[in-house]
Parts: structure tokens; C-alpha cells; sequence
């Protein structure tokens, strides 16, 4: 190395022709300025098993960050459908999308870095800056759509994702295994596309995920399950015509976790099937249960996305039905619009199926999500049920007032019967009374309860 360059880091841009496992710009010999020389020998041995290189070189890079008072970040960048490539355009184009990854990155950045492949799909950035964390943020964008953008190998172009987490040296971590750590978790919560920096709550909210997941583990057989009802009042007969059925986890380790809080978790986990069995053959047998004691009550189960995509659901409803002995006008199946996009078709299959044999299906949370008005047409449901966002907004803001009574007048129309959720105040319930909406659900009628407290209404 020469002496001009010996306070500016030195990464030779050679990387072995198929290094792909390896450092781009550390080839073999990783220097910075005259304060670390590193021999990368070791790299054909380990590189693909265990990320050694690739964290060697971070290391390296760090304390030389340090010694000479730069500050740094540290960037995962997860590159998706790699594995979609291999299989559907063999290795060698895999092979191809991988350098060209490396390539783009590369060329994205200015001097004082390097990029390693960490395995699979992940790659790694050392950057050394000063930049603040918008600025970093507009580099680190500059990167993701370099990276997307299509790749011509000659067969056709081909699309490929990149997401991004980002840890900054000194603010986050100081020490080159956190900061990957810290890049890793930050790039877990970052949306598809997109990027994410790694901060304190980030840690503290996927670390209480983790927990909340170990925890779910087993929780059925342990019996920790349990559901309450929450009445739906018809205004006309000042009768409770249905009842909602919700869901509750008492966990002995954490306590009461709220449903909306353990309820993803336990989809990402794919708990929620087995469980959505269980919540549904049990609201069924406690509605089957009022119906012989004389109190025929609708029941209302919410449903997640794996249940309904899961091949069979709607047969497994109608198993459900028989096995509980209550007729299939007495279950409601509440969906969200969320879960209606994507394999729309074979939703609404499914869907349509169950509201064939008798079942009534309600979209839950209108107004909210989406609020695409394609999915009426599409779908045929019983009820809308509307936000309680909409029934707050009924006495506080006009907008909300004109909304609802949009709401009312589209579902009359289309001949669905309005629930709305969330009525708290004799106000509120007024308002909605004078917009035309007779069927009403919420805290000011009762809070959700166990099955006993309704029959005993
Ligand atoms: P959701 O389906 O919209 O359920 C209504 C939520 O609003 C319930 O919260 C209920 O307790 C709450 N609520 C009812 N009345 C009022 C009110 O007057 N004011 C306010 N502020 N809130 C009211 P919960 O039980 O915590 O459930 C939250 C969400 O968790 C549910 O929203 C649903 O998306 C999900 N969930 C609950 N149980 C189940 C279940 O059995 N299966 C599935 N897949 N999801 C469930
Ligand atoms: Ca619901
Ligand atoms: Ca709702």
C-alpha cells in the first residue's frame, strides 16, 4: 500500500471471479489504511457455513472505524425469490442475479465500504460515514431500488425484492456482531421493499413477540384459551340477537395478552388453523348449548386468513355445525377486507360455499383497510359491520356523520343488515339511531363476557 492512501481505506474491487460467498473488495487481504491487515485464506473453508469472511471483515472494518473516529452503519439487505430463481432459471442465472446484486450495490456507494454475501438471499454493508440518519436513509434507498431493479440475464427480465435493515455505529452498537444483530432484527420488521432502522423499542417490542411466541407454544393443550361473548342489540325489540364471539388468552407467564397483540403471532406461527378450529367447534357448542336450553343466539366467530385458506375450511365449517348440533343460520362468520385480497378467487370460493349451506358471513371492520367497494360486489355478505372508528366519529365530526349514513344507505341497497361496533356513549347510540342504523354492538350495552353471564340475561 502506498503511503497516499494510507489514511483512506483501501478496498480492492477484485473479488474472486465466482466469489460468491465471499467480500466483494476484500479479496483475499482485507486492509484499512496501515492499522489492520487481515489474510482472508480462510474464506473457501468456511464462507458458506459459516458467514466467517464476511464477519471477519466486519470486525476488522469496525475497529478501524473506530481507531481512526468514523462512524459507520451496518445494512442486511435481503434480496427475495432467489430461491424462486434457482428453481425456475437454474443456478448459474441464481449465480448471475447474486454478482449483479453485489455489482449494484457496489456501485450505489461511495468509498469506505465493503459488501458480503451472508448466505441465502442476505447480503452485508459495512459503510463508513458521517452521514445523519436521512441522509443514510436516501442512501440506503438509493441501494434497495438499484438492486430492484429488473436484471436482463437474455431469458426475459427478471424482478427481484429487496429489503433492507440498518444499525449505525457508534448510536446503536459499538461492536460489529451487535450492529449485525441489530440489522438483522431491524430488517424483520421492515415491510417488503423497504427499509428499517434498528432503535431500542424495535428490540424491545420483537423481543416481547418472541416471547408472546414460545409462550403460545403448547398454550391450547394447557387449556389457556377461553372465549367471551359480547351481545348485538336490535334497537326495535331491545333484544340481544346475537353475540360475538372473542377470543382470550390467560397466559401463567405474562398475564392477560390482548388478542389483537398474541393473534398475529400465533398466524406467523402457524398456531392459528388448530386454533381457529378450536375457537369455532367451541363458540358452536356454547351456542348449540343456549339453543337447547331455549335461547336460540346467533354466534359470531371471527376467522383469520389461514383458516379460510386452508383447503377444506369450508367442509371443516359444516363438519363443525354437525358435531355441535346447530343449524347453520345460527353461526356468522365475520372476514376482514384484508382477507380478501390476494387469492380473491379462491376466497370467494370458499366463502360462497359456506354461505351456500346456510351460514351467514359478515365483513368485519368496514370503512377501515381497503374499503375497496369492488370486494361487495365480489362477496356476498349478510352484514357489514361498521368501524368503531365511523361510530366514534358519528357525534364528534361531521365527516363521520355523512360517512355512516353513506354506509347505511349502501347497505340498505345492497340488502346487508348494518351492525355498528364500538357504541360506548347514549349519544353516540342516539346518533346512529337517527342515521337509520337499528343494530348495534359495544361497551355501553355490555363488554364482552363469559358465556354464562348471557344466559343469564
Ligand atoms: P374485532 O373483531 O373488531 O372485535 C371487536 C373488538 O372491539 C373486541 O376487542 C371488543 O372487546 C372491542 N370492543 C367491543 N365494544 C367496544 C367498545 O364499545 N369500545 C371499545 N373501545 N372496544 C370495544 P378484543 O376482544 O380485544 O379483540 C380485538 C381483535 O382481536 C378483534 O377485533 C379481532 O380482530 C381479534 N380477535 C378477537 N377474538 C378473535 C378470534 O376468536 N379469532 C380471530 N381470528 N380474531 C379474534
Ligand atoms: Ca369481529
Ligand atoms: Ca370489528
Amino acid at each position: 500500500m502506498t503511503s497516499a492512501h494510507q489514511s483512506e481505506p483501501r478496498l480492492d474491487s477484485g473479488a474472486s471471479a465466482k466469489g460468491l460467498t465471499l467480500v466483494k473488495g476484500v479479496p483475499g487481504k482485507f486492509s484499512w489504511g496501515n492499522t489492520k491487515t487481515m489474510n482472508g485464506s480462510c474464506c473457501s473453508l468456511t464462507g458458506s457455513i459459516t458467514n466467517l469472511p464476511v464477519r471477519q471483515n466486519l470486525s476488522a472494518a469496525v475497529s478501524a472505524a473506530h481507531e481512526q473516529g468514523w462512524n459507520a452503519a451496518v445494512i442486511v439487505l435481503k434480496v427475495s425469490d432467489l430461491t424462486e430463481i434457482n428453481h425456475w432459471h437454474g443456478y448459474e442465472t441464481g449465480d448471475q442475479v447474486i454478482e449483479t446484486v453485489m455489482e449494484r450495490i457496489e456501485t450505489c456507494l461511495s468509498e469506505g465500504h465493503f459488501v458480503g454475501r451472508l448466505g441465502g438471499g442476505h447480503f452485508l454493508v459495512f459503510l463508513r460515514t458521517q452521514l445523519h440518519k436521512s441522509a443514510m436513509a436516501e442512501q440506503v434507498e438509493g441501494v434497495i431500488s438499484a438492486v430492484s431493479s429488473p436484471m436482463n440475464f437474455g431469458a426475459g427480465a427478471l424482478f427481484i425484492n429487496c429489503t433492507a435493515g440498518v444499525s449505525l455505529m457508534p448510536d446503536d452498537a459499538a461492536v460489529a456482531d451487535q450492529l449485525m444483530r441489530n440489522a438483522e432484527l431491524a430488517l424483520r420488521s421492515a415491510r417488503l421493499g423497504n427499509q428499517a432502522f434498528y432503535s431500542e423499542t424495535l428490540h424491545d417490542n420483537l423481543a416481547s413477540q418472541a416471547e408472546i411466541r414460545s409462550a403460545l407454544v403448547g398454550a391450547l393443550a394447557r387449556e389457556e384459551f377461553f372465549l367471551v361473548y359480547q351481545p348485538q342489540v336490535c334497537m326495535k325489540t331491545g333484544e340481544t340477537f346475537a353475540v360475538e364471539a372473542l377470543l382470550r388468552w390467560q397466559s401463567p407467564t405474562l398475564g392477560m395478552v390482548p388478542p389483537d397483540r398474541f393473534i398475529p403471532i400465533a398466524e406467523s406461527a402457524g398456531l392459528m388453523p388448530e386454533l381457529g378450529d378450536w375457537i369455532l367447534t367451541s363458540a358452536c357448542c356454547q351456542a348449540s348449548q343456549w339453543l337447547q336450553a331455549g335461547k336460540p343466539l346467533r354466534v359470531a366467530v371471527n376467522i383469520s386468513a389461514a383458516q379460510l385458506e386452508e383447503s377444506g375450511f369450508a367442509c371443516r365449517v359444516q363438519d363443525t355445525l354437525a358435531k355441535c348440533g346447530l343449524p347453520a343460520s345460527l353461526l356468522e362468520i365475520e372476514v376482514t377486507e384484508s382477507m380478501l385480497v390476494g387469492q380473491v378467487q379462491d376466497n370467494q370460493r370458499t366463502l360462497q360455499a359456506i354461505r351456500n349451506t346456510g351460514v351467514k358471513l359478515a365483513l368485519d371492520d368496514f370503512g377501515t383497510g381497503y374499503s375497496n367497494l369492488a370486494y361487495l360486489r365480489h362477496f356476498v355478505f349478510d352484514t357489514l359491520k361498521i368501524d368503531r372508528l365511523f361510530t366514534s366519529a358519528v357525534t364528534e365530526e361531521r365527516a363521520g356523520d355523512v360517512l355512516v349514513r353513506a354506509i347505511i344507505a349502501m347497505g340498505a341497497e345492497l340488502g346487508h343488515e348494518i351492525v355498528a361496533e364500538g357504541v360506548e356513549t347514549a349519544e353516540q347510540m342516539q346518533a346512529l339511531q337517527k342515521l337509520g342504523c337499528s343494530r348495534m354492538q359495544g361497551y355501553y350495552f355490555s363488554r364482552p363476557v363469559r358465556a354464562e353471564e348471557i344466559q343469564q340475561d
